[in-house]
Parts: C-alpha cells; structure tokens; sequence
C-alpha cells in the first residue's frame, strides 16, 4: 500500500509503498483508511518536537486523525465488524488500568499512539484496536470527520472540561480559529450561552469565526492590541475562560493577560513558553489548565453534534499522493479549517 513516510527529522516525508498491515492479536482491528487528518502536530513532528516524548522508530508513517471502514477484525473483536465505518480515538488504551477505569483514555498506562508512537494512518489502511473504534452512521463520509479524531476531540475535550464554568453571561475568548480553533468555537455555542470572542492574526480565519456565529472577532499579531481589545468587550474585567488553541509565538501570554479575575486559562496550542509571575496567578486567582486530546465518550458525543450538523468541519481535501502539498500548505497558513489526505 501507499503510506507517507519520516524519514528523518527536519526532511519532508515522502510516500512510498510498504506491506500492508495485518491483524496480529485477538483486539486487532485493520481500518481502511478513508480519511485522514494533516495536523500542525504533523508538523512539530517533521521538526522533531515530539521525537524525545514519543521515540519513534524512523522512517514510520505519519496520521494521527482517522476514520474509515473496517476492513479486517482479530478473533476477540465484537465491538465492530468488516464494512463498518468507524472514527478512531487517536490511542488504543488497555481498558484495564486505573487510568483506564476511570475513563482518562489519554492517561492509560499502556496505551500507544498510531501516527506519532508508531505507523499512523496517512496511508490506504492502519492497524488499530478494537476499543479505539467509534461505529458511525454507515451514510458518513470518512473524509468528512477525520479530523474530529484528533483536532475535534482535543477542542471538545477542553470545551466539555470549561462548560460548568461558562455560565449565561459569561465572556469565553478563543485564539485560535484554525483547525482545531473552528471546531472549538462550535462546540461553545452549541453548549452553552456564553459570549464568545475569538481572536486571531488572520482576517479569513475571523471570517470563518464570525460565519460560525462568534459573537465578536478580534485581530491579534503586529500592531494589535488584542489583550485591550478583550478587555473592552468585557468592561474591563477580561474572559471568564480563554481557550489558547495557539499558545505559541507570543499568544500564550496575552491569553494568560486577557484572562479574568478567577478565570481560567487553558492551554490547548503548544509550542510556546507562558511566562507568568507566581504573585499574578495568586494574587488574581487565575487558573492555568493543560488538556491533551480527549476521552472515547468525548469523542462519541462530539459524533452526536457533528451527525445532528451542529459541528461541522472545514475541509480541504487531497489525494494521499499530495501529502506534500498539503503539510507546505497548512505550515504556509493556506489551509482554512483542516487538510484533510483521501487515499
Ligand atoms: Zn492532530
Ligand atoms: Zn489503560
């Protein structure tokens, strides 16, 4: 089969053929793929941001956002069968840990990451577990959700975590209304009635946030003040929440600065480096909250707003064979919404 392939850090993948996988343990599960996700991820990945956390083996195959239809199950399988079109949670977890038992999929003690770990699905098919499945309504089109695997899941995961505290009245600012900022922005206003500002560099992406029905869109980068820009719109007091879906090249300060008194900040985005006085977050009482993706329930209910149109994602799709095309685009800030490789 086709797949794209690291070769090394710092050097572009390529694609080229390689066996394909085949169901090894009784919990197996061989998708293939009709979908999958080009993620900012994949290029802190080409940078070798992730080689020390993750390790690994070069040359693998890159995609970590994946949905498609199962095309071969081990014998344990009962979950899913052969023709069903499923999304997959982004690691296959033990289900018998206590990280596991608790429902903290991203904590499981034993658990892998296809895409960054090892092979990953930017390929015509991906070996996975039964329990990363998630069945889809058999009328879903792969291509149109693969990217709710990773960059939706992780958005709803943060949103679901900020609900209880994004009361009516209630002011949530988003930096950010790329990939997954777009999908974040949804999520808030289909759960709750906060007021929502979302702030970016680029005026497209603004846009796209006030299509969605952001209530007020903000310009952050060169010559903008975003932090006062906030400020005004909540009569100086800033966002109750602020949802970092950037948290690199400077963002990751003002988001801590436009946050309220007693706010939270949650740090979605990465790459970036918050630096914050301790006697501010004491004395104002301000929380700082890190999220990695997100849990198999979150992912299954994310399903149920996408299925019912309430989440949709922003696509822009190309053959596996351009997978270099996409990754120069999304680095080139040409991508609105999500690359998405259609094998
Ligand atoms: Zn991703
Ligand atoms: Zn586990």
């Amino acid at each position: 089969m086709k797949a794209v392939r690291l070769h090394a850090y710092h050097q572009q993948p390529v694609v080229e053929d390689v066996p394909d996988p085949v169901v090894k343990g009784p919990l197996d599960v061989v998708v293939r793929i009709g979908g999958a996700g080009v993620c900012r991820t994949d290029l802190h990945i080409i940078e070798g941001q992730w080689a020390e956390a993750m390790a690994p083996v070069l040359p693998y195959t890159l995609g970590h956002e994946n949905a498609g239809w199962v095309q071969e199950v081990g014998s344990a399988v009962t979950n899913v069968a052969v023709g069903d079109t499923v999304i997959l949670h982004p690691t296959p977890t033990c289900g018998l840990c206590l990280p596991c038992r608790r429902g903290h999929d991203m904590h499981c003690e034993n658990s892998s990451f296809p895409g960054l770990s090892h092979d990953g699905g930017m390929a015509e098919y991906l070996l996975t577990s039964a329990r990363a499945c998630v069945k889809l309504d058999p009328a879903t089109r792969p291509q149109d959700v693969a990217a709710l695997a990773d960059a939706g899941i992780t958005a709803y995961h943060a949103v679901a975590k900020a609900v209880p505290l994004l009361r009516p009245g209630t002011t949530c600012a988003i930096i950010g209304a790329g990939g997954l900022g777009h999908i974040g922005v949804q999520c808030v206003l289909a759960l709750t009635a906060a007021t929502v500002v979302v702030v970016d560099r680029n005026p497209d992406a603004l846009e796209l946030a006030a299509q969605l029905g952001a209530h007020h869109t903000v310009r952050s980068g060169e010559g903008q003040d975003a932090v006062a820009a906030v400020q005004d719109r909540t009569g100086g007091r800033g966002a109750d929440v602020v949802l970092d879906f950037v948290a690199e090249q400077g963002a990751e300060n003002e988001g801590f600065a436009m946050t309220a008194r007693a706010g939270s900040y949650f740090v979605i985005g990465y790459g970036g480096t918050l630096t914050v006085p301790t006697l501010a977050i004491i004395s104002t009482e301000r929380n700082v909250i890190g999220n990695i993706v997100g849990t198999y329930p979150e992912l299954a209910e994310l399903m149920v707003l996408a299925q019912a149109g309430k989440v949709t994602l922003h696509t822009k799709t190309y053959p596996l064979a351009e997978a270099g095309q996409a990754i120069a685009d999304l680095d080139a800030g040409r991508v609105r919404g999500r690359a998405i490789l259609v094998p």
